[in-house]
């Protein structure tokens, strides 16, 4: 049994819940593009792309890939290049590459028909619990229940839930209060509402409990404990790591080394370098990256820029410098492929967040 605050007297009447929520759902969704349709594949593109992302930040993404790729086949025979670019920015982009391999089995193996159930779904590449759930209940109308970050801090609150909802065992237990709560009427609208009372309402710091349509069945708000709530495991500092890379150019053109396909930032281009060692500095760092890396011996000239980024696990600074390359050519031990490109040709490469920072200060 799920562990709350409260004494067991305060059992949630599921039916009054759901019906004050959907009701506040249908008077104040956000008119999303993607919940403008049934079809299942612009709801899995939407749902892949929101996770980790806000919104506002995915819906231009959304509209560009719609546009682009109008269904799963054109998305299915895309290059990855042309994937990856229009995902630029988005971060994560081990989305992305499922996403295209994922369109690949539904377009070739299923002849464009998406699977219907949650535990289907969770076959193709990419599509975990949370997102099989939202596609099968939003667009097939199947009862399962969702459970995002949103959805856990609405459940830890109305249930005043105090065990930490990090721990797989209170993560499971939410997936049984969330599935129990689903009605087998409207589950999509239910799941959403759901999602959209977290996003805008049961915000994280400052919860508008006032506005809120279930805030007589709060636990959490009526014993006011609901900014405790949900109790999270205590994060640890990020670490932050320093990287240099070489800017080396050749009769016009910039050297770039692709990224291996699998792990962070896979398939994008960058510039050759790497991290920099204890007690190394950014010229020893760089001279002996690139040779041990590209097979190349350079020389160092000055600092062009210093950018930061934050990954999720970690923090960067990179430090790019202007290098003259003394010979060898270019060899990718640890990358796909390297390439001499002209400048004007960057704006059609997937290149990470981070060297844009560094082109935008240039
Ligand atoms: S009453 Fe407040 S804390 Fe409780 S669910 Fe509503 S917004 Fe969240």
């Amino acid at each position: 049994m799920i562990r709350v605050m409260q004494s067991e007297t305060l059992q949630l009447d599921a039916l009054s819940f759901r019906r004050a929520l959907l009701k506040w759902y249908r008077a104040n969704a956000r008119d999303l593009p993607w919940r403008r349709t049934t079809d299942p594949y612009a709801i899995w593109l939407s749902e892949i792309m929101l996770q980790q992302t806000r919104v506002e930040q995915g819906t231009p993404y959304y509209e560009r890939f719609i546009a682009a790729f109008p269904d799963v086949h054109t998305l299915a025979h895309a290059s990855e290049d042309r994937v990856l670019k229009l995902w630029e920015g988005l971060g994560y982009y081990t989305r992305a590459r499922n996403l295209h391999r994922a369109a690949k089995v539904v377009s070739c193996d299923l002849v464009g028909a998406f699977p219907e159930t949650a535990a289907e779904l969770q076959t193709l590449p990419g599509v975990g619990r949370y997102t099989a759930g939202a596609i099968a209940s939003i667009a097939f109308g199947e009862r399962v229940p969702v459970l995002d970050g949103n959805v856990i801090r609405v459940l830890s609150r109305i249930y005043n839930l105090d065990a930490c909802t990090d721990a797989p065992k209170t993560r499971e237990q939410l997936w049984e209060i969330a599935a129990a709560l689903v009605p087998a009427r409207d589950p999509g609208d239910f799941n959403q509402a759901m999602m959209e009372l977290g996003a805008r309402v049961c915000t994280p710091k400052v919860p508008l409990c006032v506005d809120c349509p279930v805030m007589k069945h709060c636990r959490a708000r009526a014993v006011g404990v609901e900014l405790q709530r949900p109790v999270r495991k205590q994060k640890k500092e990020t670490p932050r790591r320093e990287m240099v890379a070489a800017a080396i150019k050749q009769k016009g053109n910039y050297l770039l080394a692709k990224r291996p396909q699998n792990g962070l930032l896979g398939g994008m281009w960058e510039l050759p370098g790497g991290a920099v060692r204890n007690g190394e500095t950014h010229q020893r760092a760089l001279t002996r990256e690139l040779k041990e890396n590209f097979g190349l011996c350079v020389k160092p000239g000055k600092l062009i820029a210093s950018v930061g980024h934050a990954y999720t696990h970690f923090k960067i600074t990179l430090h790019v410098y202007n290098c003259e390359l003394v010979e060898g050519t270019p060899a990718a031990k640890g990358h796909e492929e390297t390439r001499w490109f002209a400048p004007k040709s960057f704006s059609t490469l997937a290149l990470p967040k981070v060297v844009h920072k560094f082109l935008d200060q240039l």
